[in-house]
């Protein structure tokens, strides 16, 4: 038996289910349009309309749709661009050529009649679990849970369920959860209450926990630990890449080279750079640079890191002074960057710029 399962025991679930109906019954909302002679189209719409949008902004959008398209067959008789032009402002695109294309099926397969199967339901383009159980609850009744943003963060704070809710681990117990709470009587009004309290109590940054329903046994209440849940995606450790770079000066001026187009820094002047020993050996080797290994000095206080979004690149600079400018092999556009005169303007990475400016105060003169 799993921790979880332990906590969910019969006594608990009664319990909540009565407080979230009590605070139906007293707050609940029960004058939105889609409430209103509900019938599963309806519903449907307006859950859709809901994803990812306040309540407030979709009112005007659901009922100019449905003065639109009152039935299924008119919405699924329409170019998809009127659709579309009726989405226009709400966002998320695909939702609207969902519905729509989710209605043609509807015509095709159901005759025009809003499947009542939740496994037909969950069929149709645009509709997951959580959605289909909405629908069919809210509109005919039927038990089934639900589990959109709003109630998996009433469910994650009640029961402090640690993780990430993207996680299917993590979201298999919420289901868990879900259902176990779900009670056998009003589910429609079950539902509807816990999405409200969701949007309206149990806010993202400042719950309104004096006037929760759940406040005597909310366990992140109890710790003062509302905001950390639902937990959020955790962060991927970014890998860390190396190099060295060759700081080549000759008299005042320091080397500079274009990188190619593509690639970080595309396009910008940097320093030649070498993943390894064996690399910048080689370098030396070939431009017969009169320098060996043995005579660079490798100081660690110069080592500093730079961040990408995708990785860290902790960078070793090393200065190689040379007695004449050489011919570099390679390397395409370059410069000898004159250090104390005009220069042309050239873009330079963050990087370079930050060890240029160290080049000017003196900092390697030690090397
Ligand atoms: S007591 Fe606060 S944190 Fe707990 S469910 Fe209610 S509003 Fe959310």
């Amino acid at each position: 038996m799993t921790q979880l399962q332990v906590q969910l025991t019969t006594e608990l679930s009664e319990w909540f289910a009565k407080q979230v109906l009590g605070w139906f019954d007293q707050h609940g909302r029960k004058h939105l349009p889609w409430q209103q002679e509900v019938t599963p189209y309806k519903v449907w719409v307006s859950e859709i309309m809901l994803q990812q949008t306040q309540v407030t902004t979709v009112i005007d959008y659901f009922q100019r749709f449905m003065q639109r398209f009152p039935t299924i067959t008119e919405l699924a008789k329409a170019e998809q661009d009127e659709v579309l032009h009726l989405w226009t402002g709400l966002g998320y695109y695909a939702r609207g050529r969902n519905l729509h294309k989710a209605a043609r099926i509807i015509m095709d397969q159901h005759k025009g009649q809003f499947p009542t199967d939740f496994e037909q339901v969950i069929a149709l383009p645009g509709i997951g679990r959580s959605t289909a159980g909405a629908i069919l609850s809210l509109s005919l009744n039927q038990h089934h849970a639900i589990l959109d943003g709003n109630v998996k963060r009433v469910l994650t704070r009640f029961m402090t369920i640690e993780g990430w809710p993207g996680m299917s681990s993590v979201e298999k117990s919420l289901w868990q959860v879900a259902e176990a709470f779900s009670p056998t009587q009003r589910i429609a009004n079950y539902n509807q209450v816990m999405m409200d309290l969701g949007a309206l109590v149990c806010t993202r940054s400042k719950p309104k926990c004096d006037e929760c329903p759940l406040k005597n046994k909310c366990k992140a209440l109890a710790l003062g630990k509302q905001t950390d849940f639902p937990n959020s995606k955790p962060k991927k450790q970014k890998p860390i890449k190396f190099v060295y770079m060759a700081l080549l000066t000759h008299d005042d001026s320091v080397y500079m080279y274009q990188r190619p187009a593509s690639g970080i820094w595309g396009g910008l002047y940097s320093y030649p750079e070498y993943e390894n020993l064996e690399q910048l050996q080689h370098f030396l080797v070939t431009n017969a640079l009169g320098v060996t290994l043995e005579d660079l000095e490798f100081n660690e206080e110069h080592l500093f890191r730079h961040t990408f979004s995708h990785y860290h690149l902790d960078i070793q600079p090393v200065r190689i002074q040379l007695k004449q400018a050489p011919n570099l092999v390679g390397q395409g556009n370059h410069i000898w960057y004159r250090l104390n005169d005009e220069q042309p303007e050239i873009g330079k990475s963050a990087v370079t710029e930050k060890l240029l400016d160290q080049l000017k105060t003196g900092t390697f003169n030690d090397c």
